[in-house]
């Protein structure tokens, strides 16, 4: 493991991240941070939740730690564990307890993924206690002012397994994020991939128009990811049918009628 990785103070942003507000989440999580109250984002995926942590991170000057929820992820992995180490055990603290230690922001993605014994761990980091419980050190960390916990939560993927209970979800501050109005979206492409402001824009009607088979056979529509992945293309010198066949159609689909329909409207506007 990279010792980078581990040390808080590596995971300062120094350079602004690009990000452009779609509404008035900047002022709503600054207010939320400041009064200790946790940040739910809610959201498809691809249309900025990442991008604006790590704006946030850098605006608070506070170390940002990133957590991918997965179906395996246990407490243990976000607290820590005893590890052996040249024959000796040592403790070694998860991602989530260096956020707390260093006062920085932990920013668990998907969280309903994750397995859940780890939900038992974040409520009492989400609630007034501010508290981490570390059951197998039998001790409690106390939270400072400064840090911050926020998980995101894509409510389109909802199913009864995987939905975000009552219990977690009414101890947050709720941002809902969305895909940005089609003049935003043209400018985050164009600024993101390098294409002009003309094949940013019709990039961006591509995509509305996949938005809209959103029930009719395709579970997500293009994100505002895989355009600045199709634009990045473009720039690069392919095609804009080739690059939104390879970036877009086929990321979102592996069903072969759809990825005809997809393409036909790629090869409408280019
Ligand atoms: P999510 O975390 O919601 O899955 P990301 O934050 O990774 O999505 O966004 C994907 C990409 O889309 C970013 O890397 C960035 O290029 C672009 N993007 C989306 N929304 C914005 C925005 N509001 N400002 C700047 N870039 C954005």
């Amino acid at each position: 493991m990279n010792a980078r990785t581990l040390d808080p103070a590596h995971h300062l942003i120094e350079k602004e991240p690009y990000y452009e507000a779609v509404g008035d989440e900047i002022l709503l999580f600054e207010a939320a941070w400041r009064q200790q109250i946790p940040v739910l984002l809610k959201g498809p995926t691809g249309c900025g939740k990442t991008r604006f942590m790590e704006h946030m991170a850098w605006r608070l000057k506070r170390p940002l730690i990133t957590v991918s929820c997965h179906d395996d992820l246990t407490a243990s992995d976000l607290v820590g564990r005893y590890l052996v180490k040249g024959g000796e055990t040592v403790w070694v603290d998860g991602p989530l307890t260096r956020a707390v230690r260093a006062g920085g922001i932990c920013y668990l993605d998907e969280v309903v993924e994750a397995r859940k014994d780890t939900m038992v761990v974040i409520h009492p980091l989400a609630d007034d206690r501010r508290t981490l419980p570390m059951e197998k050190l039998g001790l409690e960390v106390e939270a400072p002012p400064e840090f911050c916990l926020a998980i995101s939560y894509n409510p389109g993927y909802q199913s009864v397994l995987k939905d975000l209970k009552q219990s977690t979800r009414q101890r947050f501050v709720a941002l809902e994020f969305d895909y940005p109005s089609a003049e935003l979206e043209r400018r985050i492409v164009a600024t993101e991939s390098g294409v002009s402001e003309a094949v940013a824009s019709n990039l961006v009607r591509f995509a509305q128009m996949t938005r809209n088979l959103k029930g009719s056979g395709l579970e997500e529509g293009a994100s505002t990811r895989l355009l600045v992945h199709a634009g990045k293309l473009i720039a690069d010198g392919v095609s804009p049918v080739s690059a939104c066949k390879a970036a877009v159609a086929q990321a979102v689909t592996d069903d072969d009628d759809m990825l005809k329909a997809i393409q036909e409207l790629s090869s409408s506007i280019f």
